[in-house]
């Protein structure tokens, strides 16, 4: 059944622009939809602008691209609409395991009856940032050989910047729920 295998369907269309200055890019807008493994039709629509649509039939949450900002500095247009479009989708796609991580971190402070606002907050921020963790793991894996020809001679910094981050958000996430 070719309609519901997880290829990639691309869908790209360019918004009227002005002139072509430089902020042309940014006015472009590209649309990914898929099934998730777990049978529910996602998209992901990506510009115009600065902001990030990912959901499912009509429920599409906007929220700014922080990560994808990050880790996509200095690659080229096409490389960072790829990527960041795996990205969102790898979210979407991973939202069982990461309702499960978070369900089984939050159970853990209440188990032990140690839940204040404090570990809460805490925890809700470390699980979001093994979620991020999760996404572009999936966005690596998903093919590895274009991952990698996409950073070809761009900075490591951004990218160790954000494994940084959310490693450390992750394993202070643990230090709070491990007893
Ligand atoms: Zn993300």
């Amino acid at each position: 059944m070719a309609s519901r295998n997880t290829r990639l369907q691309r869908d790209r269309q360019r918004k009227e622009v002005p002139s072509p200055d430089s902020r042309m890019q940014e006015k472009k807008t590209e649309t990914i939809q898929n099934r998730t493994w777990y049978g529910m039709n996602a998209t992901v629509i990506i510009g115009p602008g600065f902001i990030h649509r990912a959901g499912w039939g009509r429920l599409l949450i906007p929220h700014p691209p922080v990560m994808n900002w990050l880790l996509r500095r200095g690659l080229t247009e096409n490389a960072r609409y790829a990527l960041s479009l795996t990205h969102e989708f790898g979210h979407l796609q991973s939202v069982p395991l990461s309702v499960f991580y978070a369900a089984v971190n939050y159970a853990a402070i209440i188990a032990v009856g140690q839940a204040n606002l404090m570990k809460i907050i805490v925890v809700f921020v470390s699980t979001h940032a093994a979620w991020e963790i999760i996404s572009e793991l999936f966005t690596i894996t998903r093919d590895a050989r274009f991952y990698r020809k996409c950073y070809e001679e761009v900075t490591i910094i951004p990218r160790t910047i954000f494994w940084f981050i959310t490693a450390a958000l992750t394993l202070i996430g643990w230090i709070i729920v491990l007893p």
